[in-house]
């Protein structure tokens, strides 16, 4: 299934699609291993069974070591849907609070590798605030926000899973350990 005519579908391999890229320096509690300082967060423009989810994929960087950067990301040359294609915008990230739970009850998530209990990671949702709730609006929004129709409640008009969130955890015993994700 393919929603948009830009991205027809195709046979052979269909890259994955960047979907954030934080710097330690801006979220310093993220666990880094090494020298690395820039985790890059990419997913499959496609949901997956068993969970229909996109799967995601996380990269730690030594920024200083990137160096053969491409003008622009490769593909994707099919997506779902346009929602699983970010626009490029900046990240202010927020840093703390705890996961929404709305699907389900609160389940803890378990290391598979080490049995230690997950920390959330990042969430990412297919809108940051609606009009019944302001005060989620970025302090850099706050003068825009009123005036803006919709666009502000969702900068990268990202949609997951039909208006949903998908949380990524990590282990906190290794940042080598698999991450885990869940629909919310
Ligand atoms: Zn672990």
């Amino acid at each position: 299934m393919n929603a948009d005519e830009d991205y027809e579908w195709h046979d052979g391999p269909n890259p994955m699609v960047p979907v954030a890229q934080p710097y330690l320096r801006d979220v310093p509690l993220l666990r880094a291993p090494g020298r690395a300082d820039l985790l890059q967060v990419l997913w499959c423009p496609f949901e997956h069974d068993p969970d229909y989810k996109p799967p995601t994929a996380l990269f730690w960087r030594s920024s200083a070591e990137v160096t053969d950067i491409l003008a622009a990301p490769p593909g994707p040359f099919a997506v779902e849907y346009d929602g699983y294609l970010p626009r490029p915008c900046v990240l202010a990230p927020e840093v703390g609070g705890w996961p929404r739970w709305g699907l389900t009850d609160p389940v803890a998530r378990f290391c598979t590798a080490y049995g230690a209990k997950m920390v959330p990671l990042l969430t990412i949702a297919s809108s940051e605030w609606d009009s019944s709730n302001t005060t989620w609006v970025p302090y850099e929004d706050r003068d825009t926000a009123s005036l803006d129709g919709g666009d502000a409640t969702n900068p990268p008009a990202v949609q997951v899973s039909r208006s949903n969130r998908l949380q990524l955890y990590v282990c906190p015993e290794s940042p080598d350990h698999p991450h885990t994700d869940l629909i919310q």
